[in-house]
């Protein structure tokens, strides 16, 4: 039962709806899973909330692109997000979003307070404007005259504009944070901070005009601006709570753990703790910053992230072995890199070796021996004290681990455990026990410490891999949840019930041979590149979306050709080999219709030609160029015109 004293409360930022959710995003949300269940399994009431930032210009202009209504926009576009967290199987306590009536009435309240305090006031303003950041900067912030963050071209824009006296804030918030050491973590992060307001400190626009950007929440106090994006989105980690008396009152405040970016931690750090300072709140225990994911040493781009388009990861690896992953690989606050081969060899040492090799040979044991019934143990000798030792040092080293979200070795120090279980197998040999009448009385020793010590290994992973927990659990033939078990069942030995029937299953991890794992990562890729293959409903509207300017349009050279020879390729269903007419010459090309129709009915017919397309071999033969077709739930149709047009006439 969960201690109503011990509470926990973790967030992960708000993520921006229009993004395509990337493993930038899955990253920092597993890892606030990961404690959030670390927490549940230690007894604490715990709030792990996510969810989506859904105002601001970006999604203002998007929606106007899309042509439906911002609000309609931004209810289809943070299902995404939803779908990914259900996917990796995210367990968040709620999911906020800034466009919900509960944060939208406490944004205008603390704006009021601030208001009514004198802590925002009205000035004119002139600056350089950074459309796509949404951000004012000053001349001296300019790069080269462009946005300093994005590199972009900005506009001189002059109006007036609502601050919030964040400058007076500065000496404060540098001596709270010198005197809070956990409070922006990783140390190095926090003398960032900390170099940055060693500078003066500017107050905070914190106001838009209304004819500029349409799509926000209103300042209560004039109609005429909404509310910058930043100042409406931070607060969503108090207006979850209810209003703000609610929020000294729910036990979640101040929150345990931020975790941000390390691209978004001025923004927490500095806006957002100088904000509960004005409206008389406590400030969170810790803002942790982590560090970015590149792809085969490369920076993610759309491009890139295409190998790691995270759905398409789940549908391959399956979602624990993802998880295991990118908090095993890196210490989180510091850069990763993710390659295929980092992956497969993380999954195949790690997952199908050392722990799927465990329990499998335990379970055969199990089986052979006692019919697949735990024996009650027979007495403990030193050689097992070991691994009992290492069983409750492993919880106690893990504990300590947790409170600075030290992932990496945390897995660490349980692989650890698992090796030592792997000895424990190999230096007891139940298999010479069992061939002696006195090996058998030691034989059910080994055994039961066997199966405990796996059953204490999938708890301390069940934060991780809660999948694969819950499997260990099953085939172990616990019937209990690994979550009812909780820490304290780690922290004394014998937690498995002598008579428990094993239910022996699949293998965990098969291993991933190299010439599959190429296979499978360029299915990844291809898939995602062609945006087909098992991306979800949600995914699928995102391309929608995804507009390509005029001169991408116009890279294609569309021509029509008229057909003048056509016959069916030998020991192929679907393809015909075509001679095509576009005027300056004849192409071959081999199009996959001829289950849609006859190569006689073709010859004739004028059709639309990708004229300019690499060409590939199909069955051997050389395809210059592609002919458009729809294809309508397997029939084929040819694109073609109403009326005739001669060949080689350029279609746009
Ligand atoms: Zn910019």
């Amino acid at each position: 039962m969960p201690d109503p004293r011990k509470t926990f409360f973790i967030t992960t930022p708000i993520y921006y709806v229009n993004d395509v959710p990337h493993v930038g995003h899955a990253y920092t949300t597993i890892a606030a899973d990961a404690v959030a269940r670390y927490k549940r399994l230690d007894g604490y009431r715990v709030f792990f909330l996510t969810g989506t930032d859904e105002h601001g210009q970006k999604v203002h202009q998007a929606a106007q692109k899309t042509g439906v209504g911002p609000q309609q926009h931004v209810d289809a576009l943070h299902q995404r997000f939803k779908d990914l967290w259900k996917r990796f199987e995210i367990s968040n306590d709620d999911f906020i979003r800034t466009t919900e009536e509960r944060h939208k009435s406490v944004v205008r309240d603390i704006l009021q307070r601030l208001y009514d305090q004198g802590e925002i006031y009205k000035a004119s303003y002139e600056g350089w404007y950074c459309l796509p950041d949404e951000r004012f900067w000053t001349e001296k912030d300019l790069v080269n005259g462009n946005c300093p963050e994005c590199g972009r071209a900005v506009d001189k824009i002059q109006e007036h504009n609502y601050f919030f006296k964040m400058g007076q804030y500065r000496d404060w918030l540098s001596g709270h944070i010198r005197q809070n050491e956990n409070f922006i973590q990783p140390a190095s992060r926090r003398n960032e901070v900390l170099g940055f307001l060693n500078k003066p400190l500017e107050d905070l626009c914190i106001s838009r005009p209304r004819e500029r950007l349409p799509w926000g929440i209103p300042l209560p106090f004039d109609d005429n601006y909404v509310t910058y994006v930043w100042f409406d989105a931070l607060i969503n980690y108090v207006s979850v709570h209810g209003p703000l008396e609610e929020i000294r009152r729910c036990g979640f405040w101040p929150c345990d753990h931020h975790l941000v970016g390390k691209d978004i931690l001025t923004t927490h750090a500095v806006y957002w703790s100088t904000m509960l300072k004005a409206t008389g709140l406590e400030l969170p225990k810790s803002i942790f910053a982590h560090g970015w994911w590149t792809v085969n040493g490369q920076k993610m781009s759309k491009s890139q992230r295409n190998v790691v388009e995270p759905n398409l990861l789940v549908d391959r690896f399956g979602a624990d072995a993802i998880r295991y992953f990118l908090l095993r690989e890196v210490p989180f606050g510091q850069d990763g890199d993710f390659s295929r081969e980092a992956l497969i060899g993380r999954i195949n040492s790690d997952l199908a070796n050392n722990l799927g090799n465990l329990l499998n040979r335990a379970l055969n044991m199990l089986d052979k021996y006692y019919a697949g019934v735990v024996p009650a143990p027979n007495g403990q000798l030193p050689e097992d004290a070991r691994l009992l030792d290492k069983a409750s040092e492993t919880a106690r080293e893990t504990h300590a681990l947790f409170d600075h979200l030290g992932f990496n070795k945390i897995l660490i120090k349980i692989w650890e455990l698992v090796d030592a279980a792997n000895v424990y197998i190999n230096d007891m040999a139940p298999w010479n026990l069992f061939k002696t009448e006195e090996g058998k009385a030691r034989l059910a020793t080994v055994m039961y410490n066997s199966a405990e010590a796996i059953r204490t290994i999938a708890i301390l992973i069940h934060p991780f891999m809660p999948e694969t927990a819950a499997k260990i659990f099953r085939q172990l033939g616990i019937g209990e949840s690994v979550e009812s078990h909780g820490l304290e069942s780690v922290r004394k030995w014998g937690g498995i019930q002598p008579g428990t029937k094993t239910a022996p299953g699949p293998q965990l991890f098969p291993r991933i041979e190299e010439e599959q794992a190429k296979k499978i990562m360029d299915t990844v890729q291809n898939a995602s590149q062609a945006g087909t293959e098992s991306a979800p409903a949600a995914q699928k509207q995102e391309e929608k979306l995804e507009q390509v300017s005029i001169e991408d349009f116009f890279k294609i050279d569309l021509r029509t050709g008229k057909i003048v020879e056509a016959e069916k390729v030998k020991k192929s269903k679907k393809l015909v080999k075509l001679k095509v007419d576009i005027g300056s010459e004849v192409r071959q090309v081999v199009a996959g219709i001829a289950e849609s129709y006859e190569p006689e009915r073709l010859v004739g017919r004028t059709i639309v030609l990708v004229a300019n397309l690499k060409p590939a071999t199909l069955m051997g033969i050389e395809s210059q160029g592609m002919v458009l077709a729809a294809s309508d739930n397997g029939k084929i149709v040819l694109a073609g015109f109403d009326e005739e047009v001669k060949p080689g006439v350029r279609v746009k």
